[in-house]
């Protein structure tokens, strides 16, 4: 299966779409871990797009489409995969159009305040990748799955998560139009608890 996770930022694609792909076996590929591991790594492709990242901008298409291309050459693609936010522009969604057939585009509906919320209050493991939220844990520094040391992701300041949505509503959302007239589109709420979320999720795709 050949998936699309749309949805703004804080919806819950990644915690999804890592769920899924472990039980469906497939490959998630969010264009955002590539990036901030290219900026890591301090490869040209990472020079180029920290500026954008760190200002809540998007990437230029040309950018993420060479990589998403290049990352669909690898083997663990060829029984399907998740796109976990990408594409994000119309451009995008085009060219991804023009070289591979999509099944479903499961897209999470969550509003501006609970995602402010859910946000500023993230925080990454850089060991495990895992991402947790302060409410939920009893010491805000440590990763409760590998004791890594916790970090803030540059992007989730209060201002930058401001222009993120202000990107995601002019850039992003008239993607769910695009593929709702393809009868790819489905939409299920982002807001509730995240197991109860999760099986919606499956649902919607007829993953049983
Ligand atoms: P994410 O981890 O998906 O929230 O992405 C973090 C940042 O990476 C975004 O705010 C953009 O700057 C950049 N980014 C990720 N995916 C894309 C994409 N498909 N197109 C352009 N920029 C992207």
């Amino acid at each position: 299966m050949n998936l699309i996770f749309l949805g703004p930022p804080g919806a819950g694609k990644g915690t999804h779409a890592t769920r899924l792909s472990q039980e469906l076996g497939i490959p998630q590929i969010s264009t955002g871990d590539m990036l901030r591991r290219a900026i890591r790594e301090g490869t040209q492709l990472g020079l180029r797009a920290k500026g954008y990242m760190d200002a809540g901008e998007l990437v230029p298409d040309e950018v993420v489409l060479q990589m998403v291309r290049e990352r669909l050459q690898a083997p663990d693609c060829q029984g399907g995969y998740i796109f976990d936010g990408f594409p994000r522009t119309l451009a995008q969604a085009e060219a991804l159009a023009a070289f591979t057939r999509i099944d479903a585009v499961l897209n999470l509906e969550v509003d501006d305040e609970l995602i402010l919320h859910r946000l500023t209050g993230r925080r990454v493991c850089p060991e495990c990748s895992g991402t947790f939220h302060i409410d939920y844990l009893s010491d805000p520094q440590v990763c409760p799955t590998c004791g890594g040391r916790l970090a803030q992701r540059a992007d989730d300041a209060r201002d930058t998560i401001l222009n993120r949505l202000s990107v995601y509503r002019r850039q992003t959302e008239p993607l769910i139009a695009f593929y709702r007239q393809k009868g790819l589109l489905r939409s299920v709420s982002g807001a509730g608890k995240v197991d109860d979320n999760y099986l919606a999720v499956k649902a919607a795709l007829g993953v049983p």
